[in-house]
């Protein structure tokens, strides 16, 4: 069975970043998938009603994503306001398309409040990384998706080949 993929829609080349930019370096690779007809194309931020532009927002938690949607710690936009209840609506928007589309993984922009899965930034908005999840990558990986940044494309086409080939990895 083809494994399906929800894929942030800032990668498909869509400009729905907070600065109304895309990041659609990969949209090569991704045509033919798209083709196939695996990519859930899904921007959480947006369909949590969230605008583009957007004040760019942090997370304030020493567990990243999975404390905020465990109610432990907060996002901000830059400006102050508190958009934690937004932000973890996006995540559990993410999950349900993810659900109903029957995606057994996920291919998201790293870096992002919402997206990132292998770091995201520390919440003093100085450009300082840090390991963590944003939310959404957060809830789906608690909720058994596997969930691959955008710097993991090998990676992602290795466990899908493994997946539906399983063979071939003998
Ligand atoms: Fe891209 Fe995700 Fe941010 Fe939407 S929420 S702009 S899909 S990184």
């Amino acid at each position: 069975m083809k494994n399906k993929i929800l894929v942030s829609a800032c990668l498909m080349g869509f400009k729905v970043r907070y600065n109304a930019s895309e990041k659609a370096q990969m949209a090569e690779q991704l045509a033919l998938w798209q083709q196939e007809q695996r990519l859930v194309i899904h921007c959480p931020e947006l369909s949590a009603g969230l605008p583009v532009p957007r004040s760019p927002a942090e997370i304030l938690s020493a567990g990243g994503g999975t404390g905020v949607m465990h109610g432990q710690g907060r996002i901000i936009e830059k400006t102050g306001k508190d958009v934690t209840a937004h932000y973890q609506l996006s995540a559990w928007l993410a999950l349900r398309a993810a659900q109903e589309s029957g995606c057994t993984a996920a291919l998201l922009t790293d870096g992002s409040p919402t997206c990132g899965s292998q770091f995201i930034y520390d919440g003093c908005f100085r450009g300082q990384r840090q390991p963590g999840m944003g939310v959404a990558a957060a809830l789906l990986t608690e909720q058994g998706i596997a969930v691959f940044s955008d710097t993991q494309f090998a990676e992602l086409v290795d466990w899908i080949a493994e997946k539906e080939n399983p063979e071939l990895s003998l």
